[in-house]
């Protein structure tokens, strides 16, 4: 049977030393059709099989900016070679790798020569094959084409991996944020159009599109216009998009991450020099210090830290301005409109509801501002990267580490693309493991939460308790991950490497844009999908509303506070004028208290009310009055509705407190609430059931089974957890 190879590699590598060593005497050299490239072609028998070699032109990369590429890829993709042998020059690694790379997107099957290790050897380099086999996954033989060293095992390893794999495989490089939201969108349209699938992967077209390869773009206008449209105007929404905010092409941003996950790959004890470098750039440089072993966390904390300081400090001021306003707007209503439901609508289901999560919009936009900042440098691959060391032990993959940081590892950041970022990942397991804990991050809807409890309760230590947090939310998902891995997510781990893209000195522009665009977000939500939740709760809260009887209790009551005839409680006084005055307080006293208890009454009564009230019977242990039952409940539709219905549940509950007072204040000053409560709320909050859309999304991504299994798992084991706190601090009298 013949055996159809390819040998690719950058000019100077030894294709043609290799080629001529393989193939001797048994060789003719062609053009390729119309144009001037060599079309070099040869056999040898081995193992009783005929092998047919190709030499291709020497190309450093594999997009259409040369005849030599242009020939090399389609080469490979429209003769479909059984193994492509990716010739690599040891003395030169980290240039050579890139086509490596490039090979492995288009998803060829790969065998990796390691050539001119001599040369290697004489200037002090020493390559770990084993190590880069190891990340590459895919077989890397150490040569000397020049000598023929290695060649039978290059043949060997070149024939196992042909039967093995049968079909195109390519290899999934995350390029940052922006683009990898592009590359999702790009893929699922050439997925739905099946656009050249018989050629490419979608993946490896959809960065060709950002990659503005001219002979893709051009086929594709060709075959299938109405999709290609589409597609490039997706590349060019993007295109502006990255323009703007750090002032590069789609292309030049994909490059860097190429290089950066190279550079990973290298770092992970490959190249070991006897001789000192003096070649190390900057981005080494720096990369020696922030990502070293010791130093690397101890510097990662110290900037979470000072992260937390620098968004709770500044974002005081103007949370406050803002509660102020939407106290000062309650009270206007109050006094404008008339008594009922309207009123009631208005102040305890809109502006007390959407106005608790609209309070936190300066927090957030100093925490995004913030974040943005770590992203843009380039720092957050970093933690990524570092962070990858610790995944291993807990049965995860360094390619979980971003949906862990997309998710919310930092704060504010959304289990959804979370949970989509995670596709990156091969082993299912790894992947289901990933799914099932990155919604346990602190996601921007469990920020305002945090702010307003930790705000609240910790005010004298803001920064240090959004830091332990945060690093509870790390442990508990770490922990839980490790659980699953060794039960019912069993199995082996799979090598990864992280890309590590250069610094880059953030643009305030850019800066700008990023935090504009999340804030707009988190805004939109908390004005359509949160005020939508909201008016339904405050519905739920409301109606039916008190019994005819029961209501006409409270009329009677009230007349008899208000006519006098109520079992007097004042002791007679000495002054006649003093009693006259102390009468009316009294009255206005016990009215008031009246009006209290009938608020309370009616919210009990409520549809919400009766199913927090019967949800008590078990939350009592974990120390949540009904009242919150119903905000945890409301929850579930979308964290930030936590706060919208602490909002209007604790304005509706009670009438005498000053209608400007913030929630936190009402919480401070209720009887159920204190810093245990508030911490096994926390708790609760933090790790039970994924919100609805997140576990739509993660039925999507795996199956229902699962995303019932991540509801019921995380509430319970929250529960637990709080019930926990509760119950221990409670006892050793810690509130
Ligand atoms: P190509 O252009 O990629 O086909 O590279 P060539 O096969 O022409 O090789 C370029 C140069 O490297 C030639 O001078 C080769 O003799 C030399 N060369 C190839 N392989 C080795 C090797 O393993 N060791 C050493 N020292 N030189 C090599
Ligand atoms: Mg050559």
């Amino acid at each position: 049977m013949q055996l159809k190879m390819a040998l690719a590699g950058n000019p100077n590598a030894g294709k043609t030393t290799l080629f001529n060593q393989l193939t001797g005497a048994r060789q003719h050299v062609g053009n390729y059709p119309g144009i001037t490239v060599d079309h070099k072609e040869g056999y040898l028998h081995y193992q009783g099989r005929k092998i047919i070699i190709t030499d291709l032109p020497g190309t450093y990369s594999m997009t259409a900016y040369s005849a030599e590429e242009l020939v090399a890829r389609d080469y490979l993709v429209y003769n479909r070679p059984q193994v492509v042998i990716n010739i690599v020059d040891a003395s030169n690694l980290e240039r050579n790798l890139y086509l490596t790379c490039q090979l492995l997107e288009l998803g060829v099957p790969l065998v990796v020569a390691l050539n001119m290790m001599d040369v290697a050897k004489d200037r002090g380099i020493e390559i770990r094959a084993d190590i880069l086999e190891k990340h590459l996954r895919v077989p890397v033989i150490p040569i000397i084409a020049r000598s023929g060293f290695g060649k039978e095992d290059l043949l060997n390893a070149a024939l196992r991996q042909a039967a093995e794999k049968n079909a195109w495989q390519p290899l999934d490089i995350s390029y940052g944020d922006d683009l990898d939201t592009s590359l999702t969108e790009l893929i699922a349209r050439i997925d739905t159009t099946a656009f050249m699938t018989d050629t490419y992967h979608a993946r490896y077209t959809a960065i060709k599109y950002l990659e503005n390869d001219e002979q893709i773009l051009e086929k594709g206008r060709e075959i299938e216009p109405d999709t290609a449209q589409a597609l490039e105007e997706i590349v060019t929404g993007i295109t502006a998009h990255t323009k703007t905010t750090l002032d590069v092409y789609p292309e030049a941003i994909i490059a860097d991450h190429r290089y950066g996950y190279i550079k990973s790959l290298l770092m992970q004890g490959v190249i070991t020099r006897k001789f000192d470098s003096d070649r190390l750039y900057a981005s080494d440089k720096i990369d020696k210090v922030l990502t070293n072993r010791l130093v690397g966390p101890a510097i990662m904390f110290l900037i979470l830290f000072l992260l937390y300081k620098f968004t709770f400090g500044w974002s005081e001021a103007p949370v406050a301005w803002l509660e102020q306003g939407f106290g000062w707007l309650s009270n206007i209503v109050e006094q404008t409109l008339p008594d009922g439901a309207l009123k009631s609508l208005i102040i305890s289901g809109i502006i007390d509801g959407v106005g608790g999560v609209l309070g936190f919009v300066p927090l957030i936009m100093f925490m995004f501002f913030g974040i943005a900042i770590l992203e843009d440098s380039g720092y957050l691959a970093r933690v990524a990267f570092m962070m990858d060391r610790v995944f291993r032990i807990f049965g995860l993959h360094g390619s979980s580490v971003m949906p862990f940081i997309v998710s919310g590892g930092i704060a504010g950041g959304c289990a959804v693309p979370g949970v989509m970022a995670a596709r990156t990942l091969r082993s299912p397991k790894e992947r289901m493991a990933t799914l099932l804990t990155v919604p346990l991050m602190n996601c921007g809807a469990k920020l305002p939460v945090l702010a307003l409890l930790i705000g609240a309760f910790f005010s004298e230590n803001k920064a240090r308790y959004m830091f332990l947090f945060t690093m509870l939310a790390w442990v508990v998902a770490l922990l839980a991950a490790k659980l699953l891995r060794s039960t019912v997510l069993r199995g082996a781990p799979t090598p990864f490497v992280m890309e590590l893209p250069p610094y880059r000195f953030p643009t305030m522009r850019g800066l700008l844009i990023h935090t504009w665009e999340r804030t707009y977000q988190y805004i939109k939500k908390a004005g359509t999908v949160i005020l939508g939740i909201s008016i339904l709760l405050w519905a739920l809260m409301t109606y039916p509303g008190l019994p005819e009887q029961t209501s006409a209790d409270f009329a009677q009551r009230r007349e008899a506070i208000l006519s006098g005839n109520s079992p007097a409680i004042i002791p007679a006084s000495t002054s006649a004028m003093e009693s006259i005055s102390e009468q009316a307080e009294q009255i206005d006293a016990r009215l008031a208290a009246l009006n209290n208890e009938e608020a309370e009454a009616a919210l009990r009564n409520s549809i919400a009310g009766r199913m927090g009230t019967s949800l008590e019977s078990l939350s009592q242990y974990a120390g949540f009055d009904w009242r919150t039952n119903i905000a945890l409940v409301g929850g579930f539709a979308a964290k930030e509705v936590i706060v919208s219905t602490l909002g209007t549940a604790y304005s509706m509950g009670e009438v005498d407190v000053e209608e400007s007072m913030s929630l936190g204040q009402r919480l401070q000053k209720d009887s159920h609430w204190n810093r245990i409560v508030a911490v096994a709320a926390l708790v609760f909050i933090m790790f039970y059931s994924p919100c609805f859309v997140t576990v739509v999304c993660i039925a999507k991504e795996s199956s229902w089974k699962w995303a019932f299994f991540s509801m019921g798992f995380n509430t319970i084991f929250a529960f637990l957890m709080a019930v926990a706190i509760f119950q221990i601090g409670t006892l050793l009298n810690l509130g």
